[in-house]
């Protein structure tokens, strides 16, 4: 959902010169939905019984049956959508039991729910996650003002998005809330205070993405069509500033593009796509990377469970990537931390050195003042962050 912004807090060096690639991030991708929002573009459907149950006994198989070729310890399991919330605590545990006996896992895995607050609105709810292990919620809140839900189509009200709020600040819970900035005609100030109301609840970590205009979506057609105002760029990139150093004051670690946390609490799974670790995707559309190939699964349900059970395959694309294709896609995940990368991981991962491949690149990005360095670390300036788009397009 996010664009490429646009800022710069003063990085944060890692201390860990090369990353770790000996561990795998779990995704799964649950395509359900209670309703489609108005700006979505991801796979899902509705969530009918049959059907769900379907998919349940399909993912499983599909988790047997792709096991045996991913041999690392799991860190980090996420049940994402889709809204994997509107899953019965029994289907999750099913599906956390055949995790358990097809992988290994990790000491300590984190184990990632998606929430939408709808579906948050008793203690007991709470209560079965955390029984079922499931030791992080990232709640769709999305804004806190109800012509904003209602022009994102949510299903949600901002009464159960306060409910939900109120029960994850009373637990111990790790837990994520997603924000969306930038609507059509919103000013900066009313997502400030959309996020000024999220700070009383303390959550761990916060994401907050500005709206996406994907093609072909509802929100998207009716913009086109000229029946909702125009999306200031000054006034996103000013909304931006503003949650940047309201964060900042409140001691949340700007440590990706969108994405802020309290001390120790990044997310450890999304860091796996940005430090360029292996995962794999399960469930329609979901995607895999192995270090050298991308495999994504179709984008279809009925396609998804046409062959159960004779064919435990389910029907995917593969592309292989070459070095080139590897190199800029690293370097594009890559930038989007704020501590930027390392040298030295680009050696050992590439067996070359960065100057070698990109001297000449990175020479002008420094000259425009879109890159700087310290030490083995290079890094998007508060400029670059703002053309990251531009940043990336030279590496390709
Ligand atoms: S809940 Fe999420 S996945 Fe479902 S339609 Fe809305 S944005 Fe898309």
């Amino acid at each position: 959902m996010s664009k490429f912004p646009r800022k710069l807090l003063w990085p944060c060096w890692s201390a860990v010169a090369v990353i770790d690639r000996n561990q795998l991030a779990l995704y799964l991708h649950v395509p359900f939905c209670w309703q489609k929002c108005s700006y979505c573009d991801f796979y899902s459907r509705p969530a009918e019984p049959k059907i769900v149950r379907l998919y349940l006994n399909r993912l499983a198989e599909e988790l047997k049956f792709r096991g045996p070729d991913w041999q690392k310890p799991v860190t980090s399991i996420y049940f994402g959508g889709g809204t994997p919330s509107l899953l019965s605590p029994a289907a999750l545990d099913k599906i956390l039991q055949v995790i358990r006996d097809n992988y290994r896992l990790a000491p300590n895995p984190e184990i990632t729910l998606e929430v939408n607050p709808g579906d948050l609105q008793s203690q007991t709810v709470l209560d079965n996650w955390q029984e079922l292990g499931i030791n992080r919620i990232s709640l769709g809140v999305q804004s806190l003002q109800q012509v904003e839900l209602k022009l994102l189509g949510r299903s949600h009200s901002v009464s159960q998005a306060r409910r939900s709020l109120a029960f994850l600040a009373k637990s111990e819970y790790n837990y994520n809330v997603d924000l969306i900035s930038a609507l059509p005609g919103q000013q900066a100030e009313d997502h400030l205070q959309n996020l000024v109301e999220i700070l009383q609840y303390r959550p761990r970590h916060i994401s907050c993405y500005n709206l996406q205009l994907e093609p072909g979506t509802p929100l998207a057609e009716r913009m086109k069509q000229g029946l909702l105002p125009e999306i200031s760029e000054e006034e996103d990139a000013r909304g931006y500033q503003q949650t940047r150093q309201q964060l900042k004051k409140q001691n949340y670690q700007h440590y990706e593009i969108s994405n802020f946390a309290l001390p120790g609490f990044k997310c450890r799974h999304n860091l796996a796509y940005w430090e360029f670790r292996p995962y794999v995707g399960f469930g329609p559309a979901a995607c895999s990377f192995n270090l050298r190939e991308r495999r994504k699964n179709q984008a279809s349900l009925r396609d998804y469970l046409a062959d159960s059970p004779r064919n435990p395959e389910v029907p995917h694309e593969i592309s292989r990537l070459d070095q080139q294709d590897l190199k800029a896609e690293y370097l594009f995940m890559g930038f989007r931390l704020l501590q930027g990368i390392d040298r030295r991981d680009f050696r050992s991962f590439f067996q070359q050195s960065l100057a070698d491949c990109y001297s000449r690149e990175i020479a002008g990005l420094k000259e425009e003042g879109l890159l700087a360095e310290s030490g083995d670390k290079i890094y998007l300036t508060g400029r670059g962050l703002l053309l990251a788009n531009h940043v990336f397009q030279a590496f390709l």
